[in-house]
C-alpha cells in the first residue's frame, strides 16, 4: 500500500503565539562525517531581518541550505529548526515552502530562455497547484518593488544584467508570498553601485511584513540592513549581538569591516 503526502496539508498547530518564526536548537551539518556546522542556535522573529556573516567557506550557505530542507544528498543533518514552533525535521522542502519559506539561492536558478514575467509566475506555482485563485496576487508588488523587471517583463531571463537576475531571483521568491525570505549572498558577483540598489530593495521588503534571514560575505552591507546579526567562523558561531553594535564591536571592525571596501 501506498501512502500519499498531501504537500499543501497544513503542519498540526502546537502552540505558536509565543515562538519565533523561525528558531534552531543545535542545528550541525554534516557532508559526509564532516561536520560544517557545529551546533548552531539561531533566531529569527516575525518581520525582523537576520544576517548571518562570515568568510569564505564559514558554512554559511550549509546553515541556510539546512533549514531549508535543501541540503545536497551528501549532507544530513542533526538539531531542530522550529517554523512558528513548528518541528521541521522531516519535512520536504516542498511542504516547508507551503508553509511560508522562500530561499534564494546562490546560484539564483533562473530559466534563461523563460520571459521575466514568466519565470516570476513560477514562483507562485505552488500556490497555483494549491487552487489559490489569486495565486499571482504578487506579481504587482513584485513590480512595483521592481519596476526594471516590469519594464523587462517580456524579455528572456537570460538577457539580464546580474544585478536584473537577482531581482528576479527576489521576486521569483516573493511570488509565494513567504512569512521567510531565505537569501544565499545577494550581493555575489555584482558591482557596488548595484549591491547598494539590492540592499535598500532588501530594506524596503521589511515594510511589506516578510522576514529576511540574509547570509552574506558583505559584512558591512548585511550589518546596515539588519537587525541581528551572526557571525559564522569555520562553522561556528562566534559571535553574535544587535547588528547596530556589531558594527561598533572591534573584532568586527578589524576581521570584516576594517579593511572592508565602503559599498554602501
Ligand atoms: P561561500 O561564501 O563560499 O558559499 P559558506 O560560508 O557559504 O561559503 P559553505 O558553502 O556552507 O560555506 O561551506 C562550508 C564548508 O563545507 C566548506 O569547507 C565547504 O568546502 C564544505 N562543503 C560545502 N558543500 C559541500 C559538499 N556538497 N560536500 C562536501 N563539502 C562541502
Amino acid at each position: 500500500m501506498t501512502t500519499e503526502i498531501d504537500i499543501n496539508a497544513p503542519l498540526p498547530v502546537i502552540s505558536t503565539s509565543e515562538a519565533p518564526l523561525l528558531q534552531t536548537r543545535d542545528l550541525q551539518a554534516f557532508y559526509g562525517k564532516v561536520e560544517a556546522l557545529q551546533p548552531a542556535n539561531i533566531q529569527v522573529g516575525a518581520g525582523q531581518i537576520v544576517t548571518v556573516i562570515g568568510p569564505n567557506g564559514a558554512g554559511k550557505s550549509t546553515m541556510l541550505n539546512a533549514i531549508a530542507g535543501a541540503l545536497p544528498a551528501n549532507g544530513s543533518l542533526r538539531g531542530q529548526i522550529l517554523l512558528a514552533g513548528h518541528d521541521l525535521a522531516g519535512v520536504a522542502i516542498e511542504k516547508r515552502v507551503a508553509q511560508g519559506m522562500s530561499l534564494v539561492p546562490e546560484k539564483r536558478e533562473l530559466f534563461a530562455s523563460m520571459k521575466v514575467e514568466d519565470n516570476l509566475l513560477l514562483g507562485s506555482y505552488r500556490r497555483y497547484q494549491a487552487g489559490e485563485k489569486n495565486y499571482a496576487d504578487q506579481l504587482q508588488v513584485v513590480f512595483d518593488l521592481f519596476p526594471r523587471l516590469k519594464e523587462r517583463r517580456n524579455q528572456e531571463a537570460g538577457t539580464l544584467s546580474g544585478g536584473e537576475r537577482q531581482m528576479l531571483a527576489l521576486g521569483r521568491a516573493l511570488m509565494a508570498k513567504p512569512q521567510i525570505l531565505m537569501l544565499d549572498e545577494p550581493s555575489l558577483g555584482l558591482a557596488p553601485l548595484i549591491v547598494k540598489e539590492i540592499f535598500h530593495i532588501i530594506q524596503r521588503l521589511k515594510q511589506t511584513g516578510v522576514a529576511i534571514l540574509l547570509v552574506e560575505q558583505n559584512a558591512r552591507a548585511a550589518l546596515q540592513v539588519a537587525d541581528y546579526a551572526y557571525v559564522l567562523e569555520t562553522g561556528q558561531i562566534a559571535l553574535e549581538g544587535i547588528a547596530a553594535e556589531l558594527v561598533n564591536d572591534q573584532r568586527v571592525i578589524d576581521t570584516y569591516l576594517g579593511l572592508a571596501k565602503k559599498n554602501h
